[in-house]
C-alpha cells in the first residue's frame, strides 16, 4: 500500500477549519437518534472533527474536544480485546461477512442458527461482550481502562444517563441475547452481558481522543506514540477488514465506493475512518441519515480523504 503524504500540521489545521465551514453551509438534513431519549437531547448543531497522525500530533476544528455517546464505536475497542482473548476460536462463534440487514436485525440470526453475520453489528457485538464477561471478574471497568489507555487519557467516563436508557429500552438486544443464548452462542447470563454491552455503547468520547486512540489500527497493531503492541499485525488486518466491508451500517459498500477507508459509524453521530500507515480521522455531527449515518461526517470525511487522496483502494 502506497504510504500517505504526511500534510503539515498548519495546512492540515486549516484544511479541516475550511471544510467545516463548508459543512455549516449545507442544509440541515438527517435527525438525531431518538431511539433512546438520552441521545435526542444532544444539540443538532454540533459538529467536530479530528486527525490523529501517527507521527503523534492531532489536529482539529469545531467541536472536536467535546465528549459526546460513543455508541457502537465502542465496538471496535471490544473487538480488539476479544480477539486477543478467544483467538481463532472467536471466529466459530461470528462470522466476519456483511450482514445486509439494519444493525439491530433479528431475523437472520434466526436462519443461522445464532451465529451473527459479524462482530460490528449488535448481535455480534453482544457474542463479543459476551467473551469479557465471560473472561473478566471486572470487565466493565477493564474495558474502560482499556479505551483510557489507548487515548493516553483518564477522564474519559459512562454516561449514567444514556446507561440507564439503554437497559431502559434494551429489548431488542435482549431479544438477540436470549435467541443466541438458545442456540448456544452466549456463555454467561444474559442480564449480565447486556450489562457489558449497554455500558459499552455508553462511553463518552471526543473527536481528539477517539482519533487518538484508534492510531494503533493505522500502524499494524503498534500504537506509535507509546510503542506499545495493542494487537497482533494480523489482528489489525482483520479489525480494518471488517470495518471496510460492515463498519457502516447498510451503506458499507456506499462509502468503500465514495471514500475507501476502513471505518464505523455509531448512533450518536461518530464516525471514526482509519487510514492505513498515516492515521486517523474522527468526525462528529449529531444528525443521522436513514442508515444511521451522520451525514455531515461522512461529508467531512469524504472531502478530506479526497482532498489528501487517502483512499486505501
Ligand atoms: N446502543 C445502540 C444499540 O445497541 C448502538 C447502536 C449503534 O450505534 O449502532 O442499539
Amino acid at each position: 500500500m502506497q504510504q500517505a503524504e504526511f500534510c503539515p500540521i498548519v495546512d492540515l489545521t486549516r484544511c479541516l477549519t475550511d471544510l467545516l465551514f463548508d459543512a455549516q453551509q449545507l442544509p440541515a438534513e438527517g435527525k438525531v437518534a431518538d431511539y433512546i431519549p438520552a441521545l435526542s437531547e444532544v444539540s443538532p448543531t454540533r459538529l467536530g472533527i479530528a486527525v490523529a497522525t501517527l507521527d503523534g500530533k492531532v489536529c482539529a476544528a469545531g467541536d472536536s474536544q467535546m465528549p459526546f455517546s460513543i455508541q457502537s464505536l465502542s465496538k471496535t475497542f471490544a473487538l480488539t480485546m476479544a480477539m486477543q482473548l478467544q483467538g481463532d476460536e472467536l471466529w466459530q462463534r461470528v462470522r466476519m461477512e456483511p450482514s445486509g440487514q439494519p444493525f439491530n436485525s433479528i431475523v437472520q440470526l434466526e436462519w443461522e442458527q445464532g451465529i451473527p453475520r459479524n462482530p460490528v453489528i449488535n448481535a455480534g457485538a453482544i457474542v463479543v461482550a459476551d467473551v469479557l464477561a465471560s473472561h473478566y471478574s471486572a470487565s466493565k471497568n477493564t474495558f474502560l481502562m482499556f479505551i483510557r489507555r489507548l487515548a493516553q487519557c483518564q477522564q474519559i467516563y459512562i454516561d449514567p444517563k444514556v446507561y440507564a436508557s439503554e437497559q431502559q429500552h434494551g429489548s431488542r438486544n435482549a431479544a438477540l441475547a436470549y435467541l443466541m443464548k438458545s442456540f448456544g452462542n452466549i456463555q454467561s447470563e444474559v442480564p449480565q452481558v447486556l450489562e457489558q454491552y449497554f455500558h459499552q455503547c455508553s462511553v463518552e468520547m471526543s473527536c481528539e481522543q477517539l482519533a487518538r486512540s484508534w492510531l494503533y489500527l493505522a500502524n499494524r497493531g503498534v500504537d506509535p506514540v507509546s510503542n506499545e503492541q495493542i494487537c497482533s499485525r494480523k489482528d489489525a488486518h482483520r479489525i480494518n477488514a471488517i470495518l471496510s466491508t460492515s463498519g457502516m451500517y447498510d451503506q458499507s459498500g456506499e462509502f468503500a465506493f465514495t471514500v475507501g477507508l476502513p471505518a464505523k459509524s455509531g448512533v450518536g453521530g461518530g464516525i471514526v475512518a482509519v487510514v492505513p500507515n498515516y492515521g486517523v480521522i474522527a468526525a462528529w455531527s449529531p444528525r443521522l441519515n436513514k442508515f444511521g449515518n451522520s451525514n455531515l461526517a461522512m461529508y467531512l470525511i469524504r472531502r478530506l480523504a479526497e482532498q489528501l487522496g487517502l483512499s486505501v483502494y
